[in-house]
C-alpha cells in the first residue's frame, strides 16, 4: 500500500507540472476515457470529457495507474453500452509488442514460477509445469535493448514496406507512440480509413503479417518441376519475397551464406546439398530475378515443394509482427499519449518518423529524476539488469536493499519487483 501511494504522489505531482502542455488528442470529445487506479486494479470506464481542463483536472485529482482513450469516435462516449454511445468510426491501430515478438533475450530475462510447486525457470513460461502439471504461474517479463530494437525495427517495417508503397498511407499521416513499456503503437487518423470495417481490417492485417500467404494466387505455378510467373515484377508479395531471395543470395562471402541459409527450418530444412546448390547457382537466379520476367526456374536438388516452403519461410521474415487483435478491434482502447505507464513508470511518447532511428526507449521516456534517492529492497528472486539512461542497474537478489535514484528505483517498483524501505 506504502508503495502505491507514494506512486500515485509521483504520478500527480507529473500532471500537475505538465498540465498546461499535457497534449490534447483530437476529436477528444468524441472519445471513451478509461483509466486503471492503483487499487483494486479495475477499470474505470465509459467517460468522456468535454474539455481539455476536465480532463486535466481528473487526472490531478486521480493520478491513475494507467491511462486510455479509444481509438473510436462515438456520439456519446460516455455511455455505457455500445448500441447507446452510437460509434462513428475508429482510427487504423497497429500494435507491436516486444513480448509477442520472437527475440533470444527472452531465455536471459524473463523468468517463472509455478503457484504451486514453486518449480521455476528462465524464458516464456511452459504451457504447464514440468514438475506438477499446474499451469498457473507467476511471471516476469522483462525488457532490454535487444526486444525494444526488434519492435521498433517491426515499426520501420510496417511504415516503409507496407502503409506507404502497397495501402498509399504516407508516413505523415501515421503518429508513432511509444507504449512506454514493451513496444510501441501506431495510429491512423484519416475520414476514410476509420470507416473500415472489422473484416476489412482483419485483410489489411492478414496482408501485412503474411498469415494465410497462398502463393498459387500470386502467380507462383509449377510445370513439369519448373517453377514460374514467380516475380519482381508483381507488385505486393511476389516482389518482396523475391528481394528478400536477391538480398540473401547476394551475400558476397559463401561460408556466411552458408550460415544465413542453414537458419530455415521450415518442416523439411534446407538439405546440406540443397543449400550447396543455392550457393552455386546464386549468380543464375539473381540473374533471373533481376532481368527475366517470366521467371521460369529449375535448380537440381530443389523440388517444387521446397520452393514452396523456402519461400513462405522468407515470407515469414518479411511479414510484420503485429498484435492482431488490436487492429481488427473497433472498440479499442489504446494508451494516451504523455500519461505515465503504471507498470514502468515511463512516459507514453509521441514520435515523428524522423526522430524514430535515435528514440531511445530507456532514456527519452523516463521523466523521474536521477538525483533524488529512495531507499528499496527488492522482492523478487531475481531482477535482471536494465538501462536506465546511460547506466546499466543490477543484476538484483532477492532480500537487496539499495539507494537508488528515482529513475531507476520507479521503475523497479512499478515493476512490481522491490518494496519502499
Ligand atoms: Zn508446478
Ligand atoms: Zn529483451
Amino acid at each position: 500500500m506504502e508503495n502505491m501511494k507514494f506512486l500515485k504522489r509521483l504520478f500527480q505531482e507529473y500532471y500537475k507540472d505538465r498540465q498546461k502542455i499535457f497534449p490534447k488528442v483530437n476529436d477528444m470529445e468524441k472519445r471513451e476515457f478509461a483509466f486503471l487506479q492503483w487499487d483494486g486494479n479495475y477499470m474505470i470506464r465509459h467517460l468522456g470529457f468535454n474539455s481539455q481542463d476536465l480532463l486535466i483536472n481528473y487526472l490531478i485529482n486521480n493520478a491513475p495507474k494507467h491511462m486510455y482513450s479509444s481509438a473510436s469516435l462515438y456520439e456519446l462516449p460516455e455511455a455505457s453500452t455500445m448500441e447507446e454511445k452510437s460509434y462513428i468510426g475508429c482510427d487504423l491501430i497497429f500494435d507491436i509488442d516486444a513480448d509477442h515478438l520472437d527475440t533470444s533475450c527472452k531465455e536471459i530475462h524473463d523468468f517463472w514460477e509455478c503457484k504451486f510447486c514453486k518449480e521455476s525457470g528462465t524464458g516464456t513460461s511452459p504451457k504447464s509445469c514440468p514438475k506438477c502439471g499446474k499451469t498457473s504461474f507467476k511471471k516476469l517479463n522483462w525488457i532490454c535493448d535487444v526486444c525494444l530494437r526488434k519492435a521498433k525495427k517491426e515499426i520501420f517495417k510496417l511504415i516503409d514496406d507496407f502503409l506507404e508503397p502497397d495501402l498509399g498511407i504516407n508516413k505523415d499521416l501515421c503518429s508513432i507512440l511509444f507504449s512506454g513499456h514493451r513496444g510501441y503503437h501506431l495510429h491512423v487518423e484519416d475520414e476514410n480509413l476509420r470507416k473500415l470495417s472489422s473484416n476489412e481490417r482483419r485483410e489489411i492485417v492478414e496482408f501485412i503479417t503474411g498469415n494465410n500467404l497462398s502463393l498459387k494466387i500470386f502467380g507462383f505455378s509449377e510445370s513439369k518441376g519448373r517453377i514460374s510467373s514467380f516475380n519482381q515484377y508483381n507488385y505486393g508479395w511476389p516482389r518482396k519475397i523475391m528481394f528478400k531471395l536477391k538480398k540473401i543470395l547476394s551475400l558476397k562471402d559463401n561460408s556466411e551464406l552458408k550460415n544465413m541459409l542453414m537458419r530455415y527450418t521450415f518442416p523439411d530444412n534446407l538439405k546440406d546439398i540443397q543449400i550447396s546448390t543455392l550457393i552455386e547457382e546464386k549468380e543464375y537466379l539473381i540473374e533471373n530475378i533481376n532481368y527475366q520476367k517470366n521467371m521460369n526456374w529449375y535448380l537440381t536438388n530443389f523440388g517444387v515443394k521446397t520452393w514452396k516452403d523456402f519461400l513462405l519461410e522468407l515470407a515469414k521474415e518479411i511479414g510484420v509482427g503485429i498484435d492482431i487483435p488490436v487492429t481488427i478491434d473497433i472498440h479499442r482502447l489504446i494508451r494516451y499519449p504523455s500519461s505515465l505507464h503504471g507498470s514502468s513508470g515511463f512516459k507514453v511518447v509521441e514520435i515523428e518518423y524522423k526522430n524514430l532511428e535515435s528514440f531511445d526507449p530507456f532514456s527519452d521516456p523516463v521523466i523521474f529524476s536521477k538525483k533524488n534517492l529512495i531507499k528499496l529492497e527488492i522482492t523478487v528472486p531475481k531482477v535482471p539488469k536494465i538501462r536506465v539512461r546511460e547506466i546499466t542497474w543490477g543484476p538484483f537478489k532477492m532480500g537487496e536493499i539499495l539507494d537508488l535514484p528515482h529513475d531507476i528505483g520507479i521503475f523497479l517498483l512499478c515493476k512490481n519487483v522491490a518494496t519502499l524501505k
